[in-house]
């Protein structure tokens, strides 16, 4: 088919739900789009600005078995694109980290379509705002590691793991991303690598959300705290003394 004749795709973020916390670009894109694909963590409320007659399209929670797969995705963008619309990708926080970007993109060019990433407000930035702190301190914090709680490595071996421990002196702030389901795992890791039990840990649950929670202790305690709270993804978990 003539190339020229097919849509295009906006991978976009959308930030870590609050709509005021859309930049100006995913806006636009996302109230001309005729295909919405969202993920699960995408707020109603920024769903909201899609043209009435858009198509919206979940893919699906986790751990519930409905989540489309990977490939799935990316046929239905590739489908939708050829066939001259425009789709937008939507994605929680900023689809750079943590959000299967590449796997996307590659999958888009290989087809040929076009496409372009929107970046946005992730959800680190956002938790850190939410419970006043600063992630970066010039005195005790110039590095910021962003981690995953949840390893490819655990669905298939043949990925890298990786080694929590070595965190344990690294010279900054930790910030787990889907770390609530495998609290026990990093917290006993960093104190083995000698981590201080009294680190600070807060834990962010839905941040910038209605129903935001804020939880602070230390790290010796929290893999309890997360049980006795009821600590629900999607939280990030910030470790450090800034
Ligand atoms: N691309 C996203 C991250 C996707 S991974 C981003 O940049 O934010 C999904 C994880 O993001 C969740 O398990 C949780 O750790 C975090 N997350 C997303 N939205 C959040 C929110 N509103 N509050 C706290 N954590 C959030």
């Amino acid at each position: 088919m003539d190339e020229s004749q097919s849509g295009m795709v906006y991978l976009v973020g959308a930030g870590p739900g609050d709509p005021d916390l859309l930049t100006i670009k995913a806006l636009r894109y996302i109230s001309t789009a005729d295909l919405i694909l969202y993920d699960y963590l995408v707020d109603n409320r920024i769903l909201s600005f899609a043209r009435k007659d858009a198509e919206l399209v979940s893919l699906g929670e986790p751990y519930t078995g409905r989540k489309l797969k990977q490939v799935e995705v990316n046929e239905q963008m590739i489908i939708a694109a050829r066939s001259g619309r425009i789709v937008v990708r939507l994605k929680g926080g900023d689809p750079h980290i943590f959000g299967r970007l590449n796997e996307e993109t590659t999958a888009l060019s290989k087809a040929n379509i076009k496409y372009e990433v929107v970046p946005g407000i992730t959800s680190a930035a956002a938790a850190a705002q939410v419970a006043g702190i600063s992630l970066t301190d010039r005195r005790n914090a110039s590095a910021i590691a962003l981690i995953t709680g949840h390893l490819a490595h655990e669905h298939d071996p043949t990925l890298p793991a990786l080694d929590f421990k070595k965190f344990a002196d690294f010279q900054g702030t930790l910030i787990f991303y889907m770390g609530v389901v495998t609290a026990k795992l990093w917290s006993n890791a960093l104190l083995d690598g000698g981590m201080s039990k009294n680190t600070n840990v807060l834990i962010i649950q839905n941040a910038t959300l209605p129903d935001q929670k804020i939880i602070k202790t230390t790290l010796i305690n929290a893999e309890k705290k997360i049980k006795e709270e009821n600590v629900k993804s999607p939280a990030i978990i910030i470790v450090g003394n800034t």
